[in-house]
């Protein structure tokens, strides 16, 4: 089986949210591997968007990534990079299906970054990357 890594962003975080993004998770059938809430470093963030480095919106990034709490979990289940991104929904909240995570509970909160509730791997090998990340720990 799969894993991908997830994490609740820091508007989900001070929303109250995180407990409604892993029921959604679990309710679709995938199973925790592992979960730690912690404030990220700019070290841990440097890495995981180090594709966005020089973008406008990179540094504005970092700064609310590093804002507060994340909840980082490694979840598992056939397919389930693909599935949590559908389950996530587009990055743009406003335009995010009603029925996805972003599209039901983001919102555009007139920031220079969407806040858009939660983050997901895009493909096996950003996920083994990310688990490495964030649970530099855990055995494959
Ligand atoms: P994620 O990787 O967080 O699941 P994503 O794959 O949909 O989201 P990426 O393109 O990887 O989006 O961008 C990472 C994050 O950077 C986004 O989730 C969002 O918070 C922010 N971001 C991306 N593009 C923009 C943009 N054009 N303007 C503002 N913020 C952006």
């Amino acid at each position: 089986t799969e894993r991908s890594l997830i994490l609740v962003k820091p508007d989900g975080y001070r929303r109250g949210l995180t407990g409604e993004v892993l029921r959604r998770i679990e309710a679709k059938g995938y199973t925790l591997a592992a979960l730690a809430v912690t404030t990220p470093t700019r070290e841990q963030l440097a890495a995981h968007y180090a594709e966005h480095e020089g973008k406008p919106f990179y540094e504005p990034l970092v700064e609310f990534m590093s804002s507060g709490p994340v909840t980082a979990v490694v979840i598992e289940g056939e397919e389930c990079i693909k599935g949590f991104r559908s389950l996530a929904g587009a990055t743009d909240p406003t335009a995010a299906a009603p029925g996805s995570i972003r599209g039901d509970l983001g919102r555009d909160w007139g920031e220079a970054v969407q806040q858009n509730v939660v983050h997901g791997s895009d493909s096996p090998e950003s996920a083994a990357r990310e688990i490495g990340i964030w649970f530099p720990g855990l055995s494959s």
